[in-house]
């Protein structure tokens, strides 16, 4: 059985720890709570912590007392009360038949570790009509429920609408953990009903710890000067230095952006490890959108030799890529635009 998670883990997060412990302390719990900050920086722990003390039987505080019912099957990740429905991760249906059969299970942690991983997508309108058809049933311990819903600034409008009605009248001990990167992809509906949880951007030691403790080989491997790169990139998120480190972004790929500008090394250098994402293009672009972050850092390190025109060039990829031209044109096409910025430089 895997442990539950303490508070303490949740570090650089002291508003977000103390707005918790304060529901609790109090029995004021809204019935909907918005996390936002940057992907990365302890939303998901966050909701998981809060989420885990409001099931337990006995906490103290934020502190779940690990040893009852309740917690026994939260550790586990199949606590029928906890529905949690990830963008990138969550159940998908084929049709509104299998959905319906779709029992608890489909929503709750287990199922959603045992998912393949990858770049978010779009939270279905499918998916969160099942997840509120289940929420509307009795709890399965006569306690709370408790709804994590992440990247919920990108769900579909309709959505948004079933959930507005949801909340309107007010289940019972219920509460919904919506996770998002802002508030402007968020329905002024919803932000008006939910109560504000901001998760800021960590300091960078904080993150290096972070990134060192839970990343592995991956991050441990890297010599200084690479984590130190590292840490700038991930800009306060230790998820995201941890992923980029997975990726390989700060070996070959780093030192072929450091070569930005020149023609010596072609864009056709990355491709390979583009391709290495997967077949899916979602993953392709998440390594390119991460290739280009890091491009920008490297270029605000040169800035004084043409490194402002490759960031012209850079910003454009990032632009194409958003639009969705294919990660392979992007990247050829930024090398063209870089080496010719260079050469009206120099
Ligand atoms: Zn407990």
């Amino acid at each position: 059985m895997s442990e539950l998670a303490s508070p303490r883990a949740l570090l650089g997060q002291e508003t977000a720890l103390q707005a918790f412990s304060a529901a609790l302390a109090t029995g004021r719990v809204a019935g909907s709570y918005l996390l936002h900050g940057p992907a990365g920086t302890g939303r998901t722990l966050g909701a998981t912590l809060f989420a885990n003390a409001l099931l337990c039987e006995r906490p103290k505080g934020l502190e779940p007392c690990r040893s009852c019912r309740a917690c026994r099957r939260s550790a586990t990740g199949t606590h029928p009360d906890l529905l949690v429905v990830a963008a990138d991760t969550g159940p998908r249906f084929d049709d509104d038949a299998d959905a319906a059969r779709a029992g608890t299970d489909r929503f709750t942690r287990a199922a959603r570790s045992a998912a393949k991983p990858g770049p978010r997508k779009t939270i279905s309108v499918r998916v969160l009509r099942r997840l509120l058809e289940i929420l509307s049933l009795a709890s399965a311990h006569g306690g709370w429920k408790v709804a994590i819903i992440d990247a919920f600034d990108e769900v579909e409008e309709e959505g948004a609408a079933l959930l507005l009605k949801t909340l309107e009248e007010a289940p019972p001990r219920t509460t919904f953990l919506l996770l998002s990167r802002g508030t402007d992809g968020v329905p002024d509906t919803i932000l008006s009903r939910s109560q504000r949880v901001r998760f800021r951007p960590i300091p960078p030691a904080t993150v290096r710890a972070i990134a060192a403790a839970h990343g592995g080989d991956a991050v441990r491997e890297l010599p200084p000067s690479a984590l130190d790169l590292l840490i700038r990139l991930a800009q306060g998120s230790p998820g995201r230095a941890i992923r980029a480190a997975q990726m390989g972004l700060i070996g070959m790929p780093a030192d072929v952006l450091r070569t930005l500008g020149s023609a010596t090394a072609p864009a056709e250098e990355l491709l390979p490890w583009v391709r290495d994402a997967g077949k899916e293009l979602e993953s392709q672009r998440e390594r390119v959108r991460e290739a280009l972050a890091l491009g920008v850092v490297l270029c605000r390190d040169a800035w004084t030799s043409g490194g402002d025109s490759r960031l012209v060039a850079l910003r454009t990829a990032f632009e194409s890529l958003d639009a969705n031209v294919p990660p392979e044109w992007v990247l050829r096409a930024l090398w063209i635009r870089a080496a010719r910025a260079r050469s009206l430089t120099i």
